[in-house]
């Protein structure tokens, strides 16, 4: 069949021949080559931002259809050169979040992925996959101190589903009945105000309920306040709840704020003890944080990498939490945040294999895979069937950096924070910084002098925190115009602080800088806060208004 022959060379060769390979790396160069013209290391896009009219995807929807015969390959790559035009590229410029620039080992293991295509459900679909999921389990349960013979893990969809998952495992590890019978009513979980959103999804789609997920108040450094939970957890058993899930946020996605991890395993091995309560299960949310265990085994005394000594304090900080991460009965790794891999990349490792037994498929339940004589590795634990073969990328991308590349780009995220730090206070009067010092920097700006210790003290009235919130939103307008040269973050909830008037506690408005790039290096810094600088002098002369 001609017609055959001509459809095939829209795929890659059967035989492995040359002429069809030639023409797959021309097309790869093509593509290269095209998005490096429109890369500009002093603009955050490739090449210019669309002009994004009211009717922009209205348009898009009136002219989208699927073409009656298909275009040639040459032309397929000027449309997809569409869709890059104006794109962020995560060069130096952006500084608005954990975002990654995946890395070249990394690209590598994803085209490695695709090229195979292997089906990561099961090993005889996706061998590859399989394997590498096994070797970065183990890889990073001898990091973070679980028994690599013990405990489980697989690449899932980001942080959120492993959060999900855990609580999914936290109520069928102590209720194995709920699976059939639907899930008792008086389940409680807790986590901080300052933890991520997915708990809140998750209590919502397994069925605990919003009024059943505790938000347990922080501390100044943004950590899980442990009186608050004690008292809060002593109120719910004394009603009749049972508690079974305590998240512990290992770096906060806004201000990196760790919970003191070995406290709430005491405070729970207590409470257990004393109300006479199954395991309250403890999922470490180091989605963000996580990366920093890099340095569990680093020997701070003799510094072998030489940071500094202001690096090296903060390092060690964190070190003194993220030992005790082993104790969670379970952890994630986001590589797609700072271990810059491409989206999604996440690990979700569990202690204790043992605990998969409570969400497992029978395996009468799954026809078509599983339950042959070939294959030994069958994920029907998961909540995908079909999943990609993420594990390749993270796999390639731990063994080009290795454990010290990784440890020197995670203490340049600090380097890079404490000097931009320094320079702001340094340019800027009427500016707070209101986070300790990680890879990102909240930071709040007043319209006369500093008043960040007299908020936090809660000793200002809700008009006024109002307005030095109103004044950061229209300042975070007003850099937001230019987001193409630099692209600050800013988040409207940084932290809850009481006010004398209300006894309802604000939450505070505060800007982001947060850069992964490795091209964000201390050299960049002045270029920040200049660009900050014209703004605020444009700003004060004419505050715009939200
Ligand atoms: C980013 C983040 C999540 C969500 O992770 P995704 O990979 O985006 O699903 C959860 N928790 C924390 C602390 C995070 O920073």
């Amino acid at each position: 069949m001609e017609i055959m022959k001509e459809l095939q060379q829209l795929f890659p060769s059967a035989d492995g021949n040359q002429q069809q390979r030639d023409e797959l790396v021309g097309h790869f160069k093509t593509i290269l080559a095209r998005m490096d013209e429109l890369k500009d290391p002093l603009k955050l896009t490739l090449g210019g931002m669309p002009n994004y009219t009211e009717d922009y995807y209205n348009r898009i929807i009136q002219n989208a259809g699927v073409p009656n015969e298909g275009i040639s390959i040459e032309e397929t790559i000027d449309k997809l050169m569409e869709l890059v035009e104006g794109h962020r590229f995560l060069n130096s410029n952006y500084v608005a979040n954990a975002t990654p620039l995946p890395n070249i080992a990394s690209l590598l293991g994803n085209l490695v992925m695709v090229l195979l295509n292997g089906n990561n459900l099961w090993d005889v679909d996706g061998s590859a996959a399989a394997n590498a999921e096994v070797r970065i389990t183990s890889m990073i349960s001898k990091i973070t101190g679980y028994d690599p013979h013990q405990s489980a893990g697989y690449t899932t969809w980001g942080g959120q589903g492993s959060i999900f998952t855990s609580l999914r495992l936290a109520i069928s590890r102590q209720f194995p009945h709920s699976n059939k019978e639907g899930i008792p009513n008086n389940l409680y979980c807790f986590c901080s105000e300052l933890s991520h959103f997915s708990l809140y999804k998750s209590v919502e789609a397994t069925g605990i309920g919003i009024n059943h997920m505790v938000r347990v108040k922080t501390n100044d450094d943004h950590s899980m306040n442990l009186l608050d939970l004690h008292c809060k957890m002593n109120q719910v058993i004394k009603n009749g709840g049972i508690p079974v899930y305590v998240l512990a946020t290992m770096g906060t996605t806004d201000t990196f704020g760790i919970d003191d991890l070995y406290g709430i395993k005491q405070l729970l091995l207590e409470i257990e003890q004393q109300h006479n309560l199954q395991s309250i299960y403890i999922h470490a949310d180091s989605a963000m944080g996580g990366m920093y265990t890099f340095f569990n085994d680093y020997n701070f005394d003799v510094n072998p990498l030489q940071f500094e000594v202001e690096v090296c304090d903060i390092l060690k900080r964190y070190h003194s939490h993220l030992k005790h991460m082993n104790l969670a009965d379970s952890m994630v790794f986001d590589f797609h945040k700072l271990g810059q891999t491409p989206y999604i990349t996440s690990l979700f490792l569990m202690k204790d294999k043992e605990i998969l037994k409570y969400v497992d498929l029978d395996a009468s339940e799954t026809p078509y895979v599983g339950n042959r004589s070939y294959g030994s590795y069958h994920t029907s634990y998961t909540l995908e069937c079909t999943r990609m073969g993420s594990s390749i990328p993270i796999y390639s991308s731990l063994l080009a950096f290795g454990i010290e590349g990784y440890q020197q780009l995670l203490a340049n995220y600090l380097r890079v924070n404490i000097a931009f730090r320094d320079a702001l206070k340094k340019e800027f009067s009427n500016v707070a910084v209101t986070n300790e010092v990680s890879p990102v920097t909240t930071f709040r700006f007043y319209p006369e002098s500093v008043r960040w210790q007299a908020e936090l003290a809660g000793d200002l009235m809700s008009k006024e925190v109002h307005e030095i919130n109103a004044y950061n939103e229209n300042f975070a307008e007003l850099i937001g115009m230019e987001r193409h040269r630099i692209f600050f973050g800013n988040t409207k909830k940084q932290r809850l602080i009481s006010v004398t008037d209300s006894d309802k506690p604000l939450p505070v408005y505060v800007h982001k800088f947060y850069t992964t790039s490795p091209y964000s290096t201390v050299e960049e810094v002045d270029r920040y806060i200049l660009f900050l600088k014209e703004h605020m002098d444009i700003y004060l002369k004419s505050p715009i208004l939200v």
